[in-house]
Protein backbone atom coordinates (compact mmCIF):
# COMPACT_ATOMS: atom_id res chain seq x y z
CA UNK A 1 0.00 0.00 0.00
CA UNK A 2 1.24 3.39 -1.27
CA UNK A 3 0.37 5.73 1.82
CA UNK A 4 -0.70 9.20 0.47
CA UNK A 5 -2.31 12.42 2.29
CA UNK A 6 -5.37 10.52 1.78
CA UNK A 7 -4.39 7.17 3.77
CA UNK A 8 -6.94 7.16 6.51
CA UNK A 9 -4.95 7.27 10.50
CA UNK A 10 -7.03 4.68 12.17
CA UNK A 11 -5.00 4.17 15.75
CA UNK A 12 -4.95 1.36 18.78
CA UNK A 13 -4.34 3.39 22.48
CA UNK A 14 -3.48 1.96 25.67
CA UNK A 15 -0.18 2.28 28.22
CA UNK A 16 1.97 0.10 27.78
CA UNK A 17 1.36 -1.39 23.88
CA UNK A 18 4.46 -3.34 23.07
CA UNK A 19 2.75 -6.48 22.78
CA UNK A 20 -0.78 -5.50 20.95
CA UNK A 21 -1.53 -7.51 17.47
CA UNK A 22 -3.89 -4.66 16.52
CA UNK A 23 -1.33 -2.99 13.84
CA UNK A 24 -0.59 -6.79 11.91
CA UNK A 25 -4.39 -7.26 11.94
CA UNK A 26 -5.66 -4.37 11.02
CA UNK A 27 -3.29 -3.69 8.63
CA UNK A 28 -3.58 -6.72 6.92
CA UNK A 29 -7.41 -6.18 7.23
CA UNK A 30 -6.92 -2.94 5.39
CA UNK A 31 -4.57 -4.99 2.73
CA UNK A 32 -7.06 -7.50 1.80
CA UNK A 33 -10.07 -4.91 1.97
CA UNK A 34 -8.04 -2.66 -0.54
CA UNK A 35 -8.73 0.38 1.90
CA UNK A 36 -6.05 3.57 1.74
CA UNK A 37 -5.93 3.74 5.65
CA UNK A 38 -3.16 2.53 8.20
CA UNK A 39 -3.36 2.17 12.30
CA UNK A 40 -0.40 2.65 14.37
CA UNK A 41 -0.27 2.26 18.09
CA UNK A 42 -0.34 4.94 20.12
CA UNK A 43 1.02 4.61 24.21
CA UNK A 44 0.47 7.78 26.48
CA UNK A 45 -0.13 7.59 30.61
CA UNK A 46 -2.61 10.10 29.72
CA UNK A 47 -5.86 8.84 28.26
CA UNK A 48 -6.98 12.31 27.84
CA UNK A 49 -4.41 13.56 25.81
CA UNK A 50 -4.78 10.27 23.73
CA UNK A 51 -8.91 11.30 23.08
CA UNK A 52 -7.41 14.95 22.34
CA UNK A 53 -4.99 13.39 19.68
CA UNK A 54 -7.94 11.59 17.98
CA UNK A 55 -10.05 15.15 17.45
CA UNK A 56 -6.55 16.65 16.64
CA UNK A 57 -5.55 14.39 14.07
CA UNK A 58 -9.24 13.05 12.65
CA UNK A 59 -8.44 9.33 13.47
CA UNK A 60 -11.59 7.67 12.61
CA UNK A 61 -11.32 3.83 13.82
CA UNK A 62 -9.77 3.84 17.69
CA UNK A 63 -9.27 0.18 19.10
CA UNK A 64 -8.69 0.47 22.72
CA UNK A 65 -6.88 -1.79 25.66
CA UNK A 66 -5.72 -1.87 28.47
CA UNK A 67 -5.80 0.14 30.87
CA UNK A 68 -8.21 2.37 29.06
CA UNK A 69 -11.40 0.64 28.32
CA UNK A 70 -13.65 1.89 30.96
CA UNK A 71 -11.53 5.34 31.99
CA UNK A 72 -12.25 6.27 28.50
CA UNK A 73 -15.74 7.04 28.51
CA UNK A 74 -15.98 10.52 30.16
CA UNK A 75 -13.53 11.95 27.38
CA UNK A 76 -16.35 10.57 24.21
CA UNK A 77 -19.74 12.39 22.84
CA UNK A 78 -21.33 9.41 22.78
CA UNK A 79 -21.54 5.56 23.66
CA UNK A 80 -23.62 2.89 22.15
CA UNK A 81 -26.16 1.18 24.68
CA UNK A 82 -24.49 -2.42 24.92
CA UNK A 83 -21.18 -0.86 25.65
CA UNK A 84 -22.78 1.57 28.24
CA UNK A 85 -24.45 -1.74 29.82
CA UNK A 86 -21.19 -3.36 29.90
CA UNK A 87 -19.01 -0.73 31.20
CA UNK A 88 -16.19 -0.52 29.21
CA UNK A 89 -15.73 0.48 25.19
CA UNK A 90 -13.11 -0.74 23.41
CA UNK A 91 -13.68 0.96 19.91
CA UNK A 92 -14.04 4.49 19.20
CA UNK A 93 -15.31 5.62 15.93
CA UNK A 94 -15.21 9.28 14.84
CA UNK A 95 -17.65 11.23 12.33
CA UNK A 96 -17.70 14.76 11.74
CA UNK A 97 -15.97 15.19 14.98
CA UNK A 98 -18.28 13.37 17.03
CA UNK A 99 -16.44 10.21 18.99
CA UNK A 100 -19.07 7.72 19.68
CA UNK A 101 -17.90 4.40 21.61
CA UNK A 102 -18.85 0.62 21.23
CA UNK A 103 -18.00 -2.87 22.65
CA UNK A 104 -16.83 -5.16 20.00
CA UNK A 105 -15.42 -7.63 22.59
CA UNK A 106 -18.90 -9.16 23.39
CA UNK A 107 -19.54 -9.76 19.68
CA UNK A 108 -15.95 -11.63 19.41
CA UNK A 109 -16.78 -13.75 22.88
CA UNK A 110 -20.39 -14.31 21.22
CA UNK A 111 -19.05 -15.26 17.86
CA UNK A 112 -15.92 -17.57 19.58
CA UNK A 113 -19.10 -19.60 21.22
CA UNK A 114 -21.15 -19.34 18.14
CA UNK A 115 -21.09 -23.08 17.34
CA UNK A 116 -22.23 -23.66 21.43
CA UNK A 117 -26.04 -23.87 22.89
CA UNK A 118 -26.06 -20.84 25.82
CA UNK A 119 -29.54 -21.20 26.88
CA UNK A 120 -29.43 -24.30 29.09
CA UNK A 121 -25.90 -24.10 29.67
CA UNK A 122 -24.30 -23.65 32.80
CA UNK A 123 -21.29 -21.64 33.02
CA UNK A 124 -18.43 -20.52 35.17
CA UNK A 125 -16.92 -17.01 34.91
CA UNK A 126 -13.27 -16.65 36.28
CA UNK A 127 -12.60 -13.05 36.47
CA UNK A 128 -14.41 -9.67 37.14
CA UNK A 129 -12.82 -7.58 34.93
CA UNK A 130 -13.96 -6.03 31.25
CA UNK A 131 -13.50 -8.84 29.49
CA UNK A 132 -15.58 -11.00 32.34
CA UNK A 133 -18.41 -8.21 31.89
CA UNK A 134 -18.11 -8.84 28.36
CA UNK A 135 -18.80 -12.29 28.98
CA UNK A 136 -21.57 -11.88 31.36
CA UNK A 137 -23.15 -9.52 29.23
CA UNK A 138 -23.20 -12.32 26.41
CA UNK A 139 -23.96 -15.32 28.70
CA UNK A 140 -27.10 -12.82 30.34
CA UNK A 141 -28.40 -12.23 26.46
CA UNK A 142 -28.30 -16.18 25.98
CA UNK A 143 -29.91 -16.96 28.83
CA UNK A 144 -27.73 -19.17 30.40
CA UNK A 145 -27.07 -20.12 33.98
CA UNK A 146 -23.97 -18.16 35.47
CA UNK A 147 -21.45 -18.78 38.56
CA UNK A 148 -19.04 -16.38 38.97
CA UNK A 149 -15.24 -17.01 40.54
CA UNK A 150 -13.17 -14.26 41.20
CA UNK A 151 -9.49 -13.62 43.55
CA UNK A 152 -11.35 -10.20 45.16
CA UNK A 153 -14.74 -11.84 45.58
CA UNK A 154 -16.25 -8.05 45.92
CA UNK A 155 -16.09 -7.66 42.22
CA UNK A 156 -17.76 -10.83 41.52
CA UNK A 157 -20.75 -9.84 43.56
CA UNK A 158 -21.01 -6.32 41.56
CA UNK A 159 -20.88 -8.13 37.99
CA UNK A 160 -23.30 -11.06 39.43
CA UNK A 161 -25.61 -7.95 41.29
CA UNK A 162 -25.66 -6.31 37.55
CA UNK A 163 -26.14 -9.37 35.64
CA UNK A 164 -27.15 -11.84 37.65
CA UNK A 165 -26.12 -15.54 38.69
CA UNK A 166 -23.91 -16.73 41.80
CA UNK A 167 -20.24 -16.27 43.39
CA UNK A 168 -18.61 -18.83 44.34
CA UNK A 169 -15.52 -19.35 46.35
CA UNK A 170 -12.40 -21.71 45.70
CA UNK A 171 -14.15 -24.77 47.30
CA UNK A 172 -17.17 -24.68 45.62
CA UNK A 173 -15.21 -24.15 42.13
CA UNK A 174 -14.91 -27.98 42.87
CA UNK A 175 -18.41 -28.66 44.28
CA UNK A 176 -20.52 -27.48 40.76
CA UNK A 177 -20.84 -29.10 37.68
CA UNK A 178 -20.11 -26.88 35.05
CA UNK A 179 -20.52 -27.20 31.36
CA UNK A 180 -19.13 -23.89 30.15
CA UNK A 181 -15.98 -22.61 31.42
CA UNK A 182 -14.57 -19.00 30.43
CA UNK A 183 -11.55 -18.03 32.13
CA UNK A 184 -11.80 -13.98 31.55
CA UNK A 185 -8.37 -13.09 33.97
CA UNK A 186 -5.08 -12.45 32.73
CA UNK A 187 -3.39 -15.83 34.50
CA UNK A 188 -1.67 -17.70 32.08
CA UNK A 189 -0.77 -14.84 29.96
CA UNK A 190 2.70 -14.52 28.87
CA UNK A 191 5.50 -14.34 30.48
CA UNK A 192 3.35 -15.96 33.37
CA UNK A 193 2.61 -18.92 31.07
CA UNK A 194 3.09 -21.61 33.36
CA UNK A 195 0.26 -20.15 35.38
CA UNK A 196 -3.75 -21.48 35.31
CA UNK A 197 -6.65 -20.10 37.14
CA UNK A 198 -7.75 -23.60 37.34
CA UNK A 199 -5.37 -26.15 38.63
CA UNK A 200 -5.99 -29.41 39.20
CA UNK A 201 -9.67 -28.96 38.01
CA UNK A 202 -11.11 -32.25 37.47
CA UNK A 203 -11.81 -31.59 33.29
CA UNK A 204 -13.92 -33.70 31.30
CA UNK A 205 -15.05 -34.66 28.39
CA UNK A 206 -18.10 -32.79 28.97
CA UNK A 207 -16.27 -29.11 29.30
CA UNK A 208 -16.15 -26.46 26.84
CA UNK A 209 -13.08 -24.29 27.96
CA UNK A 210 -12.63 -21.06 26.71
CA UNK A 211 -9.71 -18.74 27.42
CA UNK A 212 -9.61 -14.86 26.78
CA UNK A 213 -6.02 -15.04 26.70
CA UNK A 214 -4.37 -15.27 23.57
CA UNK A 215 -0.69 -15.34 24.26
CA UNK A 216 -0.08 -18.20 24.26
CA UNK A 217 -2.48 -19.37 21.92
CA UNK A 218 -2.55 -22.90 23.82
CA UNK A 219 -2.65 -21.02 27.47
CA UNK A 220 -2.07 -23.92 30.49
CA UNK A 221 -5.70 -24.06 31.33
CA UNK A 222 -6.53 -25.17 27.70
CA UNK A 223 -3.84 -27.40 27.26
CA UNK A 224 -5.17 -29.41 30.68
CA UNK A 225 -8.66 -28.94 29.71
CA UNK A 226 -8.18 -30.55 26.56
CA UNK A 227 -5.74 -33.59 27.08
CA UNK A 228 -8.93 -34.58 29.73
CA UNK A 229 -11.39 -34.25 26.27
CA UNK A 230 -12.71 -30.79 26.15
CA UNK A 231 -13.81 -28.91 24.19
CA UNK A 232 -11.30 -25.70 23.98
CA UNK A 233 -11.33 -22.02 22.49
CA UNK A 234 -8.73 -20.09 21.86
CA UNK A 235 -8.59 -16.30 23.27
CA UNK A 236 -7.53 -15.73 19.40
CA UNK A 237 -11.17 -16.37 17.90
CA UNK A 238 -12.57 -13.76 20.17
CA UNK A 239 -9.24 -11.25 19.52
CA UNK A 240 -10.16 -11.94 15.46
CA UNK A 241 -13.66 -11.53 15.85
CA UNK A 242 -14.06 -8.65 17.88
CA UNK A 243 -11.27 -6.53 15.31
CA UNK A 244 -13.48 -7.74 12.20
CA UNK A 245 -16.19 -6.20 14.13
CA UNK A 246 -14.53 -2.93 14.24
CA UNK A 247 -13.46 -3.00 10.73
CA UNK A 248 -17.06 -3.49 9.90
CA UNK A 249 -18.24 -0.84 12.23
CA UNK A 250 -15.55 1.26 10.92
CA UNK A 251 -16.18 0.59 7.38
CA UNK A 252 -19.11 -1.40 5.98
CA UNK A 253 -16.82 -3.84 4.83
CA UNK A 254 -15.84 -7.73 6.25
CA UNK A 255 -13.69 -10.71 5.69
CA UNK A 256 -13.87 -14.38 5.69
CA UNK A 257 -13.03 -15.38 9.38
CA UNK A 258 -10.62 -18.47 8.60
CA UNK A 259 -7.55 -17.11 6.18
CA UNK A 260 -7.12 -14.20 8.56
CA UNK A 261 -6.92 -16.88 11.44
CA UNK A 262 -4.50 -18.60 9.52
CA UNK A 263 -2.65 -15.10 8.70
CA UNK A 264 -2.88 -14.08 12.55
CA UNK A 265 -1.70 -17.28 14.11
CA UNK A 266 1.20 -17.28 11.59
CA UNK A 267 2.42 -14.27 11.85
CA UNK A 268 1.21 -12.68 15.26
CA UNK A 269 1.93 -15.12 18.08
CA UNK A 270 5.61 -15.44 18.19
CA UNK A 271 4.99 -17.12 22.36
CA UNK A 272 2.18 -19.77 21.35
CA UNK A 273 4.41 -22.54 21.81
CA UNK A 274 4.94 -22.66 25.71
P1 LIG B 1 -8.91 -6.45 33.79
O1 LIG B 1 -10.12 -5.60 33.67
O2 LIG B 1 -7.63 -5.85 34.25
O3 LIG B 1 -9.30 -7.69 34.79
C1 LIG B 1 -8.32 -8.61 35.14
C2 LIG B 1 -8.94 -9.78 35.89
O4 LIG B 1 -7.92 -10.75 36.11
C3 LIG B 1 -9.51 -9.42 37.26
O5 LIG B 1 -10.63 -10.24 37.53
C4 LIG B 1 -8.36 -9.78 38.20
O6 LIG B 1 -8.77 -10.12 39.51
C5 LIG B 1 -7.82 -11.02 37.53
N1 LIG B 1 -6.42 -11.29 37.85
C6 LIG B 1 -5.34 -10.61 37.43
N2 LIG B 1 -4.21 -11.15 37.91
C7 LIG B 1 -4.60 -12.21 38.68
C8 LIG B 1 -3.90 -13.17 39.45
N3 LIG B 1 -2.56 -13.17 39.53
N4 LIG B 1 -4.62 -14.13 40.09
C9 LIG B 1 -5.98 -14.15 40.00
N5 LIG B 1 -6.69 -13.26 39.28
C10 LIG B 1 -6.02 -12.30 38.64
O7 LIG B 1 -8.57 -7.16 32.41
P2 LIG B 1 -9.57 -7.55 31.22
O8 LIG B 1 -9.63 -6.44 30.23
O9 LIG B 1 -10.83 -8.06 31.82
O10 LIG B 1 -8.76 -8.74 30.52
C11 LIG B 1 -8.66 -10.01 31.13
C12 LIG B 1 -7.91 -10.96 30.19
O11 LIG B 1 -8.67 -11.09 28.99
C13 LIG B 1 -6.53 -10.43 29.78
O12 LIG B 1 -5.63 -11.49 29.71
C14 LIG B 1 -6.76 -9.87 28.39
O13 LIG B 1 -5.59 -9.96 27.58
C15 LIG B 1 -7.84 -10.81 27.88
N6 LIG B 1 -8.65 -10.20 26.84
C16 LIG B 1 -8.69 -10.82 25.66
C17 LIG B 1 -9.43 -10.29 24.62
C18 LIG B 1 -9.47 -11.00 23.31
O14 LIG B 1 -9.86 -10.38 22.32
N7 LIG B 1 -9.13 -12.28 23.28
C19 LIG B 1 -10.14 -9.09 24.82
C20 LIG B 1 -10.10 -8.48 26.07
C21 LIG B 1 -9.35 -9.05 27.09
P3 LIG B 1 -9.00 -8.99 40.63
O15 LIG B 1 -10.40 -8.47 40.39
O16 LIG B 1 -8.87 -9.73 41.90
O17 LIG B 1 -7.95 -7.95 40.43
Amino acid sequence: MMYSSKTQLNAVIGYPLEHTLSPLLHNECYRRLKLNAVLLAFANGNCERLTDAIRTLGISLTAVTIPYKESVIPFLDGIDPVARRIGSVNTIIQRDGYLHGFNTDCIGIQKALQQETLSDTRALIIGAGGAARAAAWVLAEASASVWYYNRTPQRAQAIAKEFGGIVISNYELHQQAFDLIINATSVGLAPHHTQTPLPDFPFTNKHIVFDCVYSPLETRLLREAQSKGAHTISGIDMFLHQALEQIRLWSGRTLPFRPIRKFLITNGTPSQSV
